[in-house]
Parts: C-alpha cells; structure tokens; sequence
C-alpha cells in the first residue's frame, strides 16, 4: 500500500519541494498551506506521516503538533518537524510538544525522504495488528477489513473509524462530542449531528450483513455498542 504523507507549510515553495520530491519516490502527498487545511486533511483521510513546519501563520506547528497528540485517533501519528530553528532549546521543545523527529532548514529532499523511510520502517515494526471481535463481527486493522461471517462488509473512512473505536470500547456510552474528539479526531469544525449521520450509515452497512441493534442509541447522552 502507497504511504501517504502530509505536509503542512506555508511556504509555497518548500510546500512544492518537499511534495514533488516525496511524490517522485512514489509517496502519495497531501499539501496543507496551514493548521486549518491540515485538520480537514487528517479527518479526511488518515496520513502515515505528518511533516509539520514550525512556523505556520496563526495556528503554530507546535500548537497543531500538540492538537494532533491530544486526539485520541490521532496521539501515534508519526510527525516530523520542520524548523529554521537549529537551537538545541527549540528543538527539545518541539520534541516535547510531540514530534518523533525534526529536519533543520535549510535540508536536503534527500535527507527528508531517508528520515520518512526511517520512520515508516518504525512504524511498520510496531504498528500493533489486532483483531477485534463481536460476535460474528470481525475489524482487522492490519488489513482494515471490517466481515461479517467471512463475508467483506462496506465502510467509508469515517465508519471504519467509528466502529473501530467502539469496538475497542464496548459497552460505554460515548457522547457526539467525545465521538468526535476521538474519530475525527483534530478537526473541530464539525458539527455534532454529523456524528448521527455517520452512526446511521453504520447501521445501515452492518444491518445488510444481518447485524442489527449492535449500536445503541442512548437517548440524551450518545451512542454505546452492545458487546455480543
Ligand atoms: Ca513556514
């Protein structure tokens, strides 16, 4: 499977390097011009990696670097940072905020393309494969399959996330807005009804396979998933 990898800068012009040079290795590249444009992005489609620039226009690198640890369904995305910084002072801190490893400015495209294949390395050798299970329901997250008695069952992105993060948490009840801190995750421009669009198309995914009632709704508190 092709990785892929944000970069968020606002410098066109290292926005453009760092895209066509990643794009060239054969990396599938998504470009964000700010914070903002990164959320979106992220809650869109999940990257491998994040290559975040230090200084972005209103929301910093940093802050947006530490956004992105605080989510739940985003706390292991490997992040490398940018920085014009060479100061050991600022380094340690965006380290601290959450970066897994930083590139001083001026770098080469080689060094960063060597650095996103380290990382990728690391995380294929730690990403945890595990299998969960309710009842006949099956979520395989090295394959991202998600069967019902062997037979494939359809999810978009979002669903895929949602049972996911149920699945992992049977038998609580989860409000829209903790369901939408922890599945979507960094963007907080959604709105909390979407959630309930969401949980319909899962039902409705789940109920042509045979499942049904696995989601309940909580009335005036959320959502919960009955373990089998
Ligand atoms: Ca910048």
């Amino acid at each position: 499977m092709t990785a892929h990898i944000l970069i968020v800068e606002d410098e066109s012009g290292i926005r453009q390097l760092v895209q066509d040079a990643l794009s060239e290795q054969g990396f599938e590249v998504t470009a964000a011009r700010n914070a903002q444009v990164a959320r979106a992005a992220i809650a869109e489609k999940m990257p491998d990696i994040a290559i975040v620039d230090w200084m972005l226009p209103q929301t910093s690198g940093l802050q947006l670097i530490r956004e992105i640890r605080l989510a739940e369904v985003t706390q292991s995305l490997p992040i490398i940072m940018l920085t014009a910084r060479a100061s050991e002072d600022d380094t340690i801190r965006g380290l601290e905020a959450g970066a897994d490893d930083y590139l001083t400015k001026p770098f080469s495209t080689r060094e960063l393309v060597s650095r996103v294949r380290a990382m990728l390395r690391r995380k294929q050798g730690h990403s945890k494969h595990t299998v969960l299970q309710n009842g006949d329901l099956t979520l395989d997250t090295a394959s991202h399959r998600v069967s019902i008695a062997d037979e494939t069952v359809d999810l978009g992105q979002i669903e895929y996330r949602l049972l996911h993060f149920m699945l992992s948490n049977p038998d609580r009840v989860y409000s829209r807005a903790q369901l939408l801190d922890s599945v979507w995750g960094v963007n907080h421009f959604v709105e909390e009804r979407t959630v309930d669009v969401h949980i319909l198309r899962l039902r409705k995914a789940l109920r042509k396979h045979g499942v049904n009632n696995i989601i309940d709704t909580v009335r005036g508190a959320g959502y919960r998933l009955t373990p089998a």
